[in-house]
Protein backbone atom coordinates (compact mmCIF):
# COMPACT_ATOMS: atom_id res chain seq x y z
CA UNK A 1 0.00 0.00 0.00
CA UNK A 2 1.00 3.43 -1.00
CA UNK A 3 1.33 6.54 1.97
CA UNK A 4 -0.81 8.39 -0.01
CA UNK A 5 -4.02 7.85 -0.96
CA UNK A 6 -6.99 9.86 -2.60
CA UNK A 7 -9.82 7.54 -1.85
CA UNK A 8 -12.31 9.09 0.68
CA UNK A 9 -13.83 7.53 3.52
CA UNK A 10 -17.63 7.16 3.74
CA UNK A 11 -18.79 6.93 6.92
CA UNK A 12 -16.68 8.77 10.39
CA UNK A 13 -17.55 7.26 13.30
CA UNK A 14 -17.33 8.28 16.88
CA UNK A 15 -17.41 5.85 19.64
CA UNK A 16 -17.61 7.21 22.90
CA UNK A 17 -15.42 3.75 24.79
CA UNK A 18 -12.78 1.59 23.17
CA UNK A 19 -14.77 -1.97 23.31
CA UNK A 20 -17.77 -0.16 21.94
CA UNK A 21 -15.80 0.97 19.01
CA UNK A 22 -14.96 -2.08 18.55
CA UNK A 23 -18.14 -3.46 18.29
CA UNK A 24 -19.27 -0.74 16.31
CA UNK A 25 -16.76 -1.95 13.60
CA UNK A 26 -17.29 -5.37 13.66
CA UNK A 27 -20.85 -4.78 12.89
CA UNK A 28 -19.95 -2.85 10.09
CA UNK A 29 -17.42 -5.13 8.81
CA UNK A 30 -20.34 -7.95 8.50
CA UNK A 31 -22.18 -5.59 6.69
CA UNK A 32 -19.54 -5.07 3.97
CA UNK A 33 -17.77 -2.07 5.02
CA UNK A 34 -13.96 -2.18 5.07
CA UNK A 35 -13.15 -0.45 8.33
CA UNK A 36 -10.58 0.86 10.53
CA UNK A 37 -10.47 1.58 14.32
CA UNK A 38 -8.46 4.47 15.76
CA UNK A 39 -7.37 5.10 19.08
CA UNK A 40 -8.32 8.34 20.06
CA UNK A 41 -8.15 11.10 17.09
CA UNK A 42 -5.22 10.74 15.36
CA UNK A 43 -2.58 13.78 14.68
CA UNK A 44 -1.65 12.43 10.27
CA UNK A 45 -4.18 11.61 7.77
CA UNK A 46 -5.61 8.04 7.71
CA UNK A 47 -2.77 6.28 5.54
CA UNK A 48 -4.57 3.13 4.02
CA UNK A 49 -8.10 2.81 2.38
CA UNK A 50 -11.06 2.41 4.33
CA UNK A 51 -15.30 2.61 3.68
CA UNK A 52 -15.65 3.67 7.54
CA UNK A 53 -13.13 4.77 10.49
CA UNK A 54 -14.03 4.43 14.01
CA UNK A 55 -12.61 6.89 16.27
CA UNK A 56 -11.89 5.37 20.02
CA UNK A 57 -12.30 8.29 22.46
CA UNK A 58 -12.59 7.34 26.44
CA UNK A 59 -15.30 9.66 26.76
CA UNK A 60 -18.23 8.23 28.29
CA UNK A 61 -17.97 9.19 31.68
CA UNK A 62 -15.80 12.15 31.38
CA UNK A 63 -16.93 15.77 32.28
CA UNK A 64 -19.17 17.08 29.54
CA UNK A 65 -17.23 19.94 28.13
CA UNK A 66 -14.26 17.19 27.53
CA UNK A 67 -16.80 14.88 25.77
CA UNK A 68 -17.99 17.65 23.61
CA UNK A 69 -14.48 18.72 22.72
CA UNK A 70 -12.90 15.19 21.98
CA UNK A 71 -16.02 14.21 19.50
CA UNK A 72 -15.87 17.83 17.88
CA UNK A 73 -12.06 16.58 17.29
CA UNK A 74 -12.95 13.92 15.97
CA UNK A 75 -15.32 15.28 13.72
CA UNK A 76 -13.26 17.36 12.41
CA UNK A 77 -10.78 15.02 11.35
CA UNK A 78 -13.16 12.46 9.61
CA UNK A 79 -14.41 15.31 8.09
CA UNK A 80 -10.81 16.18 6.87
CA UNK A 81 -10.94 12.41 5.48
CA UNK A 82 -14.16 13.27 3.13
CA UNK A 83 -16.88 11.29 5.63
CA UNK A 84 -20.45 11.76 3.78
CA UNK A 85 -22.02 11.05 7.08
CA UNK A 86 -21.24 10.85 10.87
CA UNK A 87 -22.13 8.03 13.28
CA UNK A 88 -22.11 8.86 17.00
CA UNK A 89 -22.11 5.72 18.98
CA UNK A 90 -22.47 4.94 22.60
CA UNK A 91 -24.04 1.67 24.36
CA UNK A 92 -26.45 0.32 23.85
CA UNK A 93 -27.79 0.34 27.67
CA UNK A 94 -27.62 4.25 26.69
CA UNK A 95 -25.29 5.10 29.27
CA UNK A 96 -25.56 8.36 30.47
CA UNK A 97 -26.63 10.53 33.27
CA UNK A 98 -28.69 13.75 33.20
CA UNK A 99 -25.09 15.83 32.96
CA UNK A 100 -24.35 13.90 29.61
CA UNK A 101 -22.63 12.68 27.63
CA UNK A 102 -25.46 11.68 25.11
CA UNK A 103 -27.16 14.73 24.85
CA UNK A 104 -24.70 17.58 25.02
CA UNK A 105 -22.32 15.07 22.21
CA UNK A 106 -25.10 15.03 20.14
CA UNK A 107 -26.24 18.97 20.33
CA UNK A 108 -22.66 19.61 19.93
CA UNK A 109 -22.28 17.51 16.65
CA UNK A 110 -25.66 18.84 15.32
CA UNK A 111 -24.83 22.08 15.36
CA UNK A 112 -21.09 21.72 13.86
CA UNK A 113 -22.79 19.82 10.84
CA UNK A 114 -25.57 22.46 10.47
CA UNK A 115 -27.97 19.54 10.71
CA UNK A 116 -31.68 20.22 12.49
CA UNK A 117 -32.37 16.76 12.83
CA UNK A 118 -31.29 13.44 14.03
CA UNK A 119 -32.47 9.89 15.46
CA UNK A 120 -31.16 8.00 19.15
CA UNK A 121 -31.30 4.80 19.12
CA UNK A 122 -29.01 1.80 21.13
CA UNK A 123 -31.86 -0.71 19.76
CA UNK A 124 -29.14 -3.90 19.46
CA UNK A 125 -31.69 -7.20 19.38
CA UNK A 126 -28.26 -9.49 18.35
CA UNK A 127 -27.47 -8.21 21.85
CA UNK A 128 -31.03 -8.19 23.54
CA UNK A 129 -31.40 -4.71 23.32
CA UNK A 130 -34.34 -3.36 22.08
CA UNK A 131 -36.57 -0.55 22.37
CA UNK A 132 -40.69 -0.23 22.14
CA UNK A 133 -42.51 3.09 22.33
CA UNK A 134 -39.24 4.55 23.37
CA UNK A 135 -38.59 2.23 26.52
CA UNK A 136 -35.45 0.33 26.52
CA UNK A 137 -35.45 -3.31 27.36
CA UNK A 138 -32.25 -5.17 28.08
CA UNK A 139 -33.29 -9.02 27.66
CA UNK A 140 -37.00 -9.71 28.79
CA UNK A 141 -37.26 -6.50 31.53
CA UNK A 142 -36.50 -2.79 31.03
CA UNK A 143 -33.77 -1.25 31.14
CA UNK A 144 -34.41 0.11 34.93
CA UNK A 145 -34.78 -3.50 36.33
CA UNK A 146 -31.91 -5.33 34.49
CA UNK A 147 -29.49 -4.12 36.80
CA UNK A 148 -28.13 -1.19 35.21
CA UNK A 149 -29.99 1.15 37.89
CA UNK A 150 -27.16 -0.10 39.97
CA UNK A 151 -24.18 0.75 38.23
CA UNK A 152 -21.55 2.82 39.43
CA UNK A 153 -21.27 5.93 37.30
CA UNK A 154 -24.46 5.83 35.33
CA UNK A 155 -26.99 4.31 36.99
CA UNK A 156 -30.26 4.27 34.37
CA UNK A 157 -33.14 4.59 36.52
CA UNK A 158 -35.75 5.74 34.06
CA UNK A 159 -36.40 3.42 31.19
CA UNK A 160 -38.06 6.04 29.01
CA UNK A 161 -35.05 7.32 26.32
CA UNK A 162 -37.53 10.05 25.59
CA UNK A 163 -37.29 11.29 29.22
CA UNK A 164 -33.72 10.67 29.62
CA UNK A 165 -32.49 12.05 26.43
CA UNK A 166 -34.67 14.93 26.91
CA UNK A 167 -32.94 15.75 30.16
CA UNK A 168 -29.89 16.09 28.22
CA UNK A 169 -30.72 18.77 26.01
CA UNK A 170 -32.45 21.77 24.97
CA UNK A 171 -33.44 20.41 21.74
CA UNK A 172 -36.98 18.37 21.82
CA UNK A 173 -36.70 15.07 21.62
CA UNK A 174 -39.67 13.09 19.85
CA UNK A 175 -40.30 8.99 19.12
CA UNK A 176 -40.28 7.10 15.65
CA UNK A 177 -42.64 4.33 17.26
CA UNK A 178 -43.00 0.75 15.76
CA UNK A 179 -45.67 1.01 14.11
CA UNK A 180 -44.25 3.54 12.05
CA UNK A 181 -40.85 1.50 11.35
CA UNK A 182 -42.94 -1.73 10.84
CA UNK A 183 -44.24 0.48 7.62
CA UNK A 184 -40.78 0.89 6.07
CA UNK A 185 -38.46 3.69 4.99
CA UNK A 186 -41.24 5.81 3.39
CA UNK A 187 -43.18 5.56 6.47
CA UNK A 188 -40.15 6.96 8.65
CA UNK A 189 -39.53 9.68 6.25
CA UNK A 190 -42.94 10.86 6.41
CA UNK A 191 -42.87 10.71 10.73
CA UNK A 192 -39.51 12.44 10.42
CA UNK A 193 -40.73 15.20 8.27
CA UNK A 194 -44.06 15.28 10.62
CA UNK A 195 -41.59 15.38 13.69
CA UNK A 196 -39.48 18.02 11.89
CA UNK A 197 -42.50 20.83 11.78
CA UNK A 198 -43.35 20.21 15.44
CA UNK A 199 -40.22 21.45 15.92
CA UNK A 200 -38.28 17.72 17.18
CA UNK A 201 -34.90 17.86 16.71
CA UNK A 202 -33.89 14.50 17.96
CA UNK A 203 -36.24 11.06 17.59
CA UNK A 204 -35.48 8.08 19.39
CA UNK A 205 -36.58 5.24 16.94
CA UNK A 206 -38.32 1.94 18.03
CA UNK A 207 -36.00 -1.33 17.09
CA UNK A 208 -37.30 -4.70 18.26
CA UNK A 209 -35.02 -6.58 15.78
CA UNK A 210 -32.99 -6.51 13.03
CA UNK A 211 -35.40 -6.59 10.26
CA UNK A 212 -37.09 -3.06 11.70
CA UNK A 213 -33.21 -2.02 11.36
CA UNK A 214 -32.77 -2.67 7.78
CA UNK A 215 -36.38 -1.71 7.65
CA UNK A 216 -35.47 2.23 8.63
CA UNK A 217 -31.79 1.75 6.93
CA UNK A 218 -32.68 3.38 3.35
CA UNK A 219 -34.65 6.21 5.72
CA UNK A 220 -31.59 7.09 7.52
CA UNK A 221 -29.54 7.87 4.18
CA UNK A 222 -30.06 11.10 4.12
CA UNK A 223 -29.06 12.32 7.79
CA UNK A 224 -25.64 13.80 7.83
CA UNK A 225 -25.65 12.64 11.72
CA UNK A 226 -26.53 9.35 13.36
CA UNK A 227 -26.61 8.34 17.03
CA UNK A 228 -27.08 5.05 18.03
CA UNK A 229 -25.70 1.62 19.77
CA UNK A 230 -24.12 -0.28 17.50
CA UNK A 231 -26.96 -1.90 15.84
CA UNK A 232 -28.38 0.47 13.26
CA UNK A 233 -24.73 -0.04 11.62
CA UNK A 234 -25.95 -3.22 10.20
CA UNK A 235 -28.17 -1.17 7.85
CA UNK A 236 -26.04 1.43 6.70
CA UNK A 237 -23.27 -0.46 4.21
CA UNK A 238 -26.08 -0.63 1.45
CA UNK A 239 -27.09 3.15 1.71
CA UNK A 240 -23.32 3.34 0.42
CA UNK A 241 -24.12 0.71 -2.51
CA UNK A 242 -22.00 -2.37 -0.31
CA UNK A 243 -23.13 -5.38 0.52
CA UNK A 244 -21.38 -8.29 2.84
CA UNK A 245 -18.20 -10.03 1.47
CA UNK A 246 -15.16 -11.36 3.10
CA UNK A 247 -12.80 -9.10 1.71
CA UNK A 248 -14.55 -6.32 3.86
CA UNK A 249 -13.05 -8.44 6.65
CA UNK A 250 -10.06 -9.37 4.60
CA UNK A 251 -6.52 -8.99 6.56
CA UNK A 252 -2.45 -9.51 6.12
CA UNK A 253 -1.80 -13.37 6.21
CA UNK A 254 -0.92 -14.03 9.58
CA UNK A 255 2.41 -15.64 11.05
CA UNK A 256 4.23 -15.91 13.63
CA UNK A 257 4.67 -16.70 16.98
CA UNK A 258 0.73 -16.83 18.94
CA UNK A 259 0.04 -15.74 22.91
CA UNK A 260 -3.25 -15.23 24.98
CA UNK A 261 -2.76 -12.30 27.94
CA UNK A 262 -5.85 -12.54 30.14
CA UNK A 263 -6.57 -9.61 33.17
CA UNK A 264 -9.95 -10.23 32.51
CA UNK A 265 -11.98 -11.93 35.95
CA UNK A 266 -15.37 -12.19 33.92
CA UNK A 267 -17.47 -15.20 34.54
CA UNK A 268 -16.77 -15.89 30.60
CA UNK A 269 -13.02 -15.67 30.58
CA UNK A 270 -12.75 -17.89 34.01
CA UNK A 271 -13.94 -20.71 31.60
CA UNK A 272 -11.81 -19.50 28.88
CA UNK A 273 -9.15 -20.00 30.61
CA UNK A 274 -9.81 -23.26 32.81
CA UNK A 275 -10.85 -24.68 29.06
CA UNK A 276 -6.89 -23.67 27.70
CA UNK A 277 -5.32 -24.95 30.88
CA UNK A 278 -7.20 -28.52 31.07
CA UNK A 279 -6.70 -28.72 26.86
CA UNK A 280 -3.07 -29.56 27.82
CA UNK A 281 -1.87 -25.71 27.05
CA UNK A 282 1.10 -24.14 28.71
CA UNK A 283 -0.19 -21.50 31.40
CA UNK A 284 1.04 -19.02 33.53
CA UNK A 285 -0.87 -17.40 36.59
CA UNK A 286 0.87 -14.33 37.59
CA UNK A 287 -0.08 -13.38 41.30
CA UNK A 288 -0.92 -9.70 42.00
CA UNK A 289 0.69 -10.03 45.62
CA UNK A 290 4.06 -10.62 44.07
CA UNK A 291 4.08 -7.45 41.98
CA UNK A 292 3.03 -5.70 44.29
CA UNK A 293 6.10 -7.26 46.39
CA UNK A 294 8.59 -5.54 44.31
CA UNK A 295 9.16 -9.03 42.09
CA UNK A 296 10.04 -8.56 38.31
CA UNK A 297 7.15 -10.64 37.46
CA UNK A 298 7.03 -9.94 33.71
CA UNK A 299 10.69 -10.92 33.26
CA UNK A 300 9.56 -14.22 34.85
CA UNK A 301 6.90 -14.66 33.34
CA UNK A 302 8.38 -14.02 29.61
CA UNK A 303 11.20 -16.00 30.54
CA UNK A 304 8.62 -18.97 30.91
CA UNK A 305 7.04 -18.17 27.77
CA UNK A 306 10.36 -18.14 25.95
CA UNK A 307 10.98 -21.78 25.02
CA UNK A 308 7.53 -22.70 24.55
CA UNK A 309 6.12 -20.38 21.97
CA UNK A 310 7.71 -22.89 19.28
CA UNK A 311 5.36 -25.08 20.54
CA UNK A 312 2.16 -23.16 19.95
CA UNK A 313 -0.07 -20.62 22.11
CA UNK A 314 1.10 -19.95 25.10
CA UNK A 315 -1.49 -18.21 28.36
CA UNK A 316 -0.09 -15.89 30.81
CA UNK A 317 -2.74 -14.71 32.76
CA UNK A 318 -4.09 -12.96 36.36
CA UNK A 319 -7.76 -14.10 35.87
CA UNK A 320 -9.03 -15.59 38.55
CA UNK A 321 -12.50 -16.19 40.63
CA UNK A 322 -14.48 -13.43 42.15
CA UNK A 323 -13.47 -14.84 45.80
CA UNK A 324 -9.66 -14.37 45.11
CA UNK A 325 -10.17 -10.88 43.33
CA UNK A 326 -11.48 -9.63 46.29
CA UNK A 327 -9.06 -11.07 48.81
CA UNK A 328 -5.94 -9.10 46.52
CA UNK A 329 -8.40 -6.24 46.00
CA UNK A 330 -8.76 -6.26 49.99
CA UNK A 331 -5.60 -6.22 50.91
CA UNK A 332 -4.17 -4.17 48.00
CA UNK A 333 -6.83 -2.04 47.05
CA UNK A 334 -9.32 -2.00 43.84
CA UNK A 335 -7.51 0.35 41.94
CA UNK A 336 -3.59 -0.24 42.83
CA UNK A 337 -4.53 -4.01 42.47
CA UNK A 338 -6.03 -3.33 39.28
CA UNK A 339 -3.16 -1.04 37.86
CA UNK A 340 -0.49 -3.26 38.78
CA UNK A 341 -1.76 -6.52 37.32
CA UNK A 342 -2.82 -4.05 33.93
CA UNK A 343 0.58 -2.77 33.70
CA UNK A 344 2.39 -6.14 34.39
CA UNK A 345 0.46 -7.78 31.55
CA UNK A 346 1.21 -4.61 29.20
CA UNK A 347 4.84 -5.10 29.73
CA UNK A 348 4.26 -9.19 28.82
CA UNK A 349 1.82 -8.36 25.62
CA UNK A 350 5.06 -5.82 24.25
CA UNK A 351 7.93 -8.61 25.86
CA UNK A 352 5.72 -11.52 23.94
CA UNK A 353 5.84 -8.94 20.35
CA UNK A 354 9.93 -8.53 21.14
CA UNK A 355 10.13 -12.56 21.06
CA UNK A 356 8.18 -13.12 17.89
CA UNK A 357 4.88 -12.93 18.79
CA UNK A 358 2.64 -12.08 15.70
CA UNK A 359 -0.97 -13.30 16.83
CA UNK A 360 -1.94 -12.07 20.58
CA UNK A 361 -5.05 -12.62 22.30
CA UNK A 362 -6.14 -9.82 24.98
CA UNK A 363 -8.76 -10.23 27.16
CA UNK A 364 -10.64 -7.64 29.90
CA UNK A 365 -11.17 -3.91 28.37
CA UNK A 366 -9.05 -2.60 30.92
CA UNK A 367 -6.17 -4.86 29.93
CA UNK A 368 -7.00 -4.47 26.58
CA UNK A 369 -6.59 -0.78 26.77
CA UNK A 370 -3.06 -0.91 28.82
CA UNK A 371 -1.32 -3.72 26.32
CA UNK A 372 -2.65 -1.50 23.05
CA UNK A 373 -1.15 1.80 24.30
CA UNK A 374 2.38 -0.48 25.65
CA UNK A 375 2.29 -2.25 21.95
CA UNK A 376 1.90 1.51 20.82
CA UNK A 377 -0.90 0.44 18.14
CA UNK A 378 -2.67 3.79 16.98
CA UNK A 379 -4.79 2.07 14.65
CA UNK A 380 -6.25 -1.58 14.27
CA UNK A 381 -8.18 -2.99 10.37
CA UNK A 382 -10.91 -4.54 11.66
CA UNK A 383 -10.93 -8.58 10.01
CA UNK A 384 -13.13 -11.30 10.47
CA UNK A 385 -15.66 -12.26 13.61
CA UNK A 386 -14.04 -14.99 16.12
CA UNK A 387 -17.15 -14.60 18.19
CA UNK A 388 -20.31 -12.12 18.40
CA UNK A 389 -18.59 -8.84 18.92
CA UNK A 390 -15.05 -9.96 18.85
CA UNK A 391 -13.43 -9.89 15.37
CA UNK A 392 -9.57 -10.23 14.76
CA UNK A 393 -7.82 -6.90 13.58
CA UNK A 394 -4.59 -6.01 12.68
CA UNK A 395 -1.88 -3.87 13.45
CA UNK A 396 0.86 -1.73 12.91
CA UNK A 397 3.15 -1.46 16.18
CA UNK A 398 6.08 0.38 17.72
CA UNK A 399 9.25 0.07 14.96
CA UNK A 400 11.35 -0.11 18.12
CA UNK A 401 9.61 -3.86 18.33
CA UNK A 402 11.05 -4.29 15.05
CA UNK A 403 7.74 -6.21 13.96
CA UNK A 404 7.46 -3.97 10.46
CA UNK A 405 4.66 -6.39 9.27
CA UNK A 406 2.95 -5.55 12.39
CA UNK A 407 0.60 -8.05 14.17
CA UNK A 408 -2.71 -9.70 14.67
CA UNK A 409 -4.82 -9.10 17.57
CA UNK A 410 -8.10 -9.40 19.65
CA UNK A 411 -9.51 -7.79 22.25
CA UNK A 412 -11.79 -9.96 23.78
CA UNK A 413 -13.75 -7.68 26.55
CA UNK A 414 -14.80 -9.89 29.81
CA UNK A 415 -18.25 -11.91 28.83
CA UNK A 416 -17.67 -12.37 25.20
CA UNK A 417 -16.76 -15.21 23.70
CA UNK A 418 -17.58 -19.07 23.91
CA UNK A 419 -15.27 -21.36 26.60
CA UNK A 420 -13.55 -22.43 23.87
CA UNK A 421 -12.33 -18.97 22.29
CA UNK A 422 -8.48 -19.15 23.34
CA UNK A 423 -7.87 -22.03 20.86
CA UNK A 424 -10.88 -21.16 18.28
CA UNK A 425 -9.33 -18.03 17.98
CA UNK A 426 -6.33 -19.32 16.62
CA UNK A 427 -7.94 -21.73 14.20
CA UNK A 428 -9.91 -18.65 12.72
CA UNK A 429 -7.03 -16.96 11.81
CA UNK A 430 -5.26 -19.87 10.27
CA UNK A 431 -8.75 -20.89 8.14
P1 LIG B 1 -13.29 -7.25 31.96
O1 LIG B 1 -13.42 -6.92 30.50
O2 LIG B 1 -13.56 -8.69 32.26
O3 LIG B 1 -14.05 -6.29 32.86
P2 LIG B 1 -10.91 -5.72 32.53
O4 LIG B 1 -9.54 -5.93 32.01
O5 LIG B 1 -11.69 -4.56 31.98
O6 LIG B 1 -11.73 -7.08 32.32
O7 LIG B 1 -10.91 -5.53 34.09
C1 LIG B 1 -10.30 -6.42 34.95
C2 LIG B 1 -9.58 -5.62 36.02
O8 LIG B 1 -9.22 -6.48 37.09
C3 LIG B 1 -8.29 -5.00 35.51
O9 LIG B 1 -8.10 -3.73 36.08
C4 LIG B 1 -7.24 -5.98 35.99
O10 LIG B 1 -5.97 -5.40 36.13
C5 LIG B 1 -7.80 -6.39 37.33
N1 LIG B 1 -7.34 -7.71 37.75
C6 LIG B 1 -6.99 -8.73 36.95
N2 LIG B 1 -6.64 -9.80 37.66
C7 LIG B 1 -6.76 -9.48 38.97
C8 LIG B 1 -6.54 -10.18 40.18
N3 LIG B 1 -6.14 -11.44 40.17
N4 LIG B 1 -6.78 -9.52 41.33
C9 LIG B 1 -7.21 -8.24 41.32
N5 LIG B 1 -7.44 -7.52 40.22
C10 LIG B 1 -7.21 -8.13 39.03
Amino acid sequence: MSATHTKKILLGCIADDFTGATDLANNLVRAGMRVVQTIGVPAEPLDTEADAVVVALKSRTIPAPEAVAQSLDALRWLQAQGAQQIYFKYCSTFDSTPAGNIGPVTDALMAALGTPFTIATPAFPDNKRTVFKGYLFAGDVLLSESGMQNHPLTPMTDPNLVRVLQAQTQQRVGLIDHTVVAQGADAVRARIAALRAEGVAIAIVDAVSNDDLLRMGPALAELPLLTAGSGVAIALPANFGLAPSSQAASLPAAGGRQAIVSGSCSTATNGQVLAFIQSGRPALAIDPLRIAAGVDVAAEALAWAEPLLDGGPVLVYSTAEPRDVRAIQGQLGVEEAGALVERTLAQIARGLAARGVRQLVVAGGETSGACVQALGIAQMRIGGQIDPGVPWCHAAVDAALKAPEGLHITLKSGNFGTPDFFTKAFAALAA
